[in-house]
């Protein structure tokens, strides 16, 4: 499947969807349900995600389900008025992928088909809807643009975005697992697992002393990646489902089709749910990081694995792996000078 093609939901894919989701409930009788709007950009297609929200929530309301959502977006066609929209969709935080300068935003996130930049545009809409909803800016840190983060911080923070309802989160550049299209250049700017985590950490103790951020991270025990859980999938346009969301791209990697209704537990969907793709991993079995880890990520093992890049023994291990204490103990000094103040 080619990247650069725009596909919309189809009417087909969005009658199916909703098929799809009555018949869970019928199979499964869930509370719950949560769908994370993601594109390319899906503001793109809004009135088709707010024609469609508004009949899965009337399907919820009436079978007693709690509805909530949230929208992944490079914030380009973001407005307050957007907003009100989201809002009324049940929408309840927008995350923003952002590069934390304009110079690197042209590089790793240009306009398509030009090397201009979003980020001005991007940034001033942030400004525009600050307050209004809870806004992650995440950005994927790379050899090429971690040095730029605490500014970027500290920018967003002397503009009153930071602590307004704006935070920032910061993960691993993901390798685009399984595209026939990857550009392998893009693996020089990708951190090995202990590398990665020395930036984060350092990028932390810096906000840190310079007063920009209060508390540092702790370690959560319940970030398992949403591809290993029974109930979460993800749909792309065409109906087809995957676990993983970096694999939409490559429909021999989806687990059925939303056309069919129901769920098949295949081969390949059990062994998401059993993660059992790297049982020669042992070393996770004796990982005293295991239970805040939980196996870390397989995509990017299996890229390594698969392609003899680096050593796949070691990808995909948390940051806290190796600055355990370290990361220990900046969150302690955190929570005592805030004690002080
Ligand atoms: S940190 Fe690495 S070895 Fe430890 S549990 Fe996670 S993936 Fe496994």
């Amino acid at each position: 499947m080619n990247k650069e093609k725009i596909h919309k939901l189809s009417l087909r894919t969005y009658k199916n969807i909703l098929n799809f989701i009555k018949q869970y409930y019928e199979d499964y009788k869930i509370k719950n349900l949560f769908i994370t709007w993601s594109g390319g950009e899906p503001l793109i297609d809004f009135n088709k995600i707010i024609k469609l929200s508004e009949e899965v929530i009337g399907f919820c309301h009436k079978n007693n389900i709690k509805f909530e959502a949230n929208i992944i977006t490079n914030a380009v066609l973001l407005n307050k008025e957007v907003i009100k929209s989201l809002q009324k969709i049940s929408v309840s935080n927008i995350q923003i992928s952002i590069e934390p300068t304009e110079v690197l935003d042209s590089i790793n996130r240009p306009i398509k088909n030009t090397n201009k930049s979003n980020f001005n545009n991007t940034y001033e809409n942030i400004k525009d809807v600050v307050g209004l909803i809870p806004i992650v800016l995440r950005i994927a840190l790379s050899k090429k643009n971690f040095t730029k983060i605490v500014s970027f911080v500290e920018k967003l923070k002397s503009d009153n975005l930071f602590f307004n309802k704006v935070n920032f989160a910061l993960g691993p550049l993901h390798i685009p697992y399984l595209n026939s299209n990857l550009d392998y250049s893009i693996l020089n700017d990708v951190f090995d697992s202990s590398e990665y985590a020395k930036a984060y950490f350092d990028i932390y103790e810096e906000l840190l002393k310079k007063n920009i951020i209060y508390l540092t991270p702790y370690p959560s025990l319940d970030n398992e990646c949403g591809a290993y859980k029974n109930n979460v999938f993800t749909i792309d346009s065409k109906g087809y489902i995957f676990k993983c969301f970096e694999n939409v791209f490559d429909k021999s990697e989806s687990i059925g089709n939303i056309k069919n209704k129901k769920i098949k537990l295949t081969y390949k969907h059990t062994n998401w749910i059993k993660k059992d793709f790297d049982f020669e991993k042992l070393e996770c079995y004796h990982c005293k990081l295991l239970p805040i880890c939980k196996g870390g990520c397989n995509m990017v093992r299996r890229f390594k694995k698969e392609t003899n890049i680096g050593n796949f023994l070691e990808l995909g291990c948390n940051e806290w792996k190796y600055e355990y204490e370290r990361g220990l103990k900046l969150y302690y000094q955190s929570l005592k000078a805030n004690e002080k103040n």
